[in-house]
């Protein structure tokens, strides 16, 4: 079908995907689909894979439930880690600016975003989280959801 916006199907398929992205206008979609329009074909190539890749490769680290590569990340497989102490953090991009700030040398918790600091009831389920498992967080998966539950439970009583 002919669109009165874009020359090209495939220019406006393009452009409908990139302004998927949040933050990303469509008019800045143009102009990136535009851009890849003008590179060579193998860095295209190389884009596309790497968020294919990113898509059906990523795993979840079986103790912190950080993007890894592997079944556990370098965080928890380090063996310079201090960990005896545990950052409960609501998502991974928590994670990679604590490590940017390169002060801290414990390992996390990630929450995945299922309950936000925002909500207040971060801090409570942080002390739930060590009250709870302690030290021994790496060797137990707990599920943010079963916290919170005992949190409740506990405060009906
Ligand atoms: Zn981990």
């Amino acid at each position: 079908m002919y669109s009165r916006n874009y020359p090209s199907r495939l220019l406006q398929d393009a452009v409908d995907e990139l302004s998927s992205l949040p933050g990303v206008g469509r008019k800045s979609a143009l102009r990136f689909a535009l851009h890849l329009l003008k590179q060579p074909v193998d860095n295209v190539e190389r884009f596309g894979q790497s968020i294919i890749r990113l898509s059906k490769e990523t795993k979840f680290c079986k103790y912190c439930s950080m993007i890894s590569d592997n079944d556990i990340c370098d965080i928890c497989r380090d063996a310079k880690r201090d960990t005896t102490i545990i950052c409960v953090v609501e998502n991974v991009r928590d994670v990679i600016s604590i490590e940017n700030t390169m002060q801290y040398n414990g390992l996390y918790h990630v929450l995945g975003g299922i309950i936000s600091p925002m909500d207040g009831v971060g801090p409570a389920v942080s002390n739930a989280i060590f009250d709870a498992i302690g030290v021994r967080l790496r060797e137990l998966p707990v599920l943010p959801e079963k916290v919170w539950k005992g949190i409740q439970e506990k405060n009906a009583r």
